[in-house]
């Protein structure tokens, strides 16, 4: 039937990985043993004591009705207690927590609460395309800060023409960051609480990698500076930092009326969490931070690896502590998509271009150090004999 997709979708461009897997598979099919180090969905697998946990709770009936939309109240308890424990702030579970179908749903619907039509939305870019399109699907106007390297990867906010700041609602900022692995101090933070105070922002910060590292700590939450509560709602999930990308569990923390207005969305469009799935990520939460620490481990020694090839090709990238991408800075100023082509074509390597995740990201590419490390061993050597 001749049906029009609507303004608001035609208006967003095409989701990034669905062209990326598309072109891999082509590849495949022509006989390449592809190393792809595209989408950024761990290879591991999910803890045991995790699947048993939800394995349990699937079996029991109280489980099989709809779960209280904003999340079961022990399962916001627990989340409360992970801050205190892994950031030291104190949250109320009842009030400043609320459980989210993966942050993804949250990030895209959040807008939607607070942004009325022709809001300006600040975003990131190069960045996860979701707060934009989050941002569009609420009628508001996505205003793109440039995360440049000279300023280390973080917006410089001084940049941000005054004339859109009275129109402006939502700054998003994500760190540890995807797709450039750079990390932010509570000094940016400070800065950018007292910018979003000038301006009467919200800010949304999107913490989904603040425990992928080899450190000891987690990568500092701008909820840990004292008075950030007011102003701020704080994405996460167990996706990344527990294996769980398929199971679909976050959550929003921060201030009440921000998670309220949040929750107010989500009780019109989900019907929350499916509650054994809200055990299993109990368990997780509660138990041992050894998943945490042995995966730390292993995307540093990946990282490792990945990185004799790139210093013997020559190529150069940041150096982070954080996430497990690594961006990468295309030689003799190749452009994004003639580097992954080049990559996937000679060396049967599938990178992302940079700029696919903005304009900003031209003349980079992403890595996503998900494969085992014979596998990137072996996209080690390849690289290293390419020449450019
Ligand atoms: C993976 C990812 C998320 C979303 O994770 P969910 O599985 O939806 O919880 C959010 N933000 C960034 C930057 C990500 O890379």
């Amino acid at each position: 039937m001749p049906f029009d997709f609507s303004e608001r979708l035609k208006a967003l461009p095409p989701y990034l990985f669905k062209e990326l897997d598309r072109i891999r598979d082509e590849v495949r099919g022509r006989g390449v043993d592809v190393i792809d180090l595209g989408v950024g969905d761990p290879d591991r697998p999910t803890p045991p004591y995790i699947i048993e946990a939800l394995t349990r709770a699937a079996a029991d009936p109280a489980n099989h009705k709809y779960p209280v939309y904003s999340g079961m109240n022990s399962f916001r308890e627990v989340v409360a207690e992970w801050y205190s424990r892994r950031h030291g702030v104190s949250l109320i579970g009842d009030t400043e927590v609320c459980s989210l179908i993966g942050s993804k749903e949250g990030i895209a619907q959040f807008p939607l609460a607070f942004v009325n039509p022709g809001d300006i939305v600040i975003c990131p870019e190069p960045a996860y395309p979701v707060y934009a399109s989050g941002a569009s699907f609420a009628g508001g106007v996505p205003f793109f800060a440039p995360l440049l390297e000279k300023n280390g990867f973080l917006p410089d906010l001084k940049a941000i023409p005054k004339d859109i700041l009275p129109r402006a609602k939502i700054i998003w900022v994500n760190y540890p960051n995807n797709p450039t692995g750079a990390q932010a101090s509570l000094d940016f933070y400070r800065e950018l609480l007292e910018f979003a105070a000038r301006h009467d922002l919200i800010v949304a910060s999107d913490a989904a990698y603040s425990e992928v590292t080899a450190l000891p700590k987690p990568h500092p939450s701008v909820l840990e500076l004292p008075g950030a509560k007011e102003r701020v709602i704080e994405f996460h999930s167990l996706s990344k930092t527990f294996n769980m990308t398929g199971w679909r569990l976050g959550w929003a923390v921060g201030d009440a009326t921000l998670i309220k207005g949040m929750g107010l969305v989500k009780s019109n469009v989900d019907s929350g969490v499916f509650q054994a799935v809200q055990f299993a990520g109990m368990a997780a939460l509660r138990g041992t931070l050894e998943p945490i620490e042995s995966m730390g481990r292993l995307y540093a020694e990946r990282r490792k690896v990945i990185a004799e090839g790139l210093d013997k090709a020559g190529i150069s990238y940041l150096h982070t502590d954080y996430t497990f991408y690594v961006w990468v800075k295309t030689p003799r100023g190749l452009s994004s998509a003639a580097f992954c082509s080049k990559l996937l074509n000679e060396a049967g390597i599938v990178a992302t271009p940079g700029n696919g995740f903005g304009p900003s990201g031209e003349g980079y590419a992403r890595f996503a150090l998900v494969q085992e490390a014979d596998r990137l061993r072996e996209a080690s050597q390849r690289l290293a004999s390419l020449r450019f």
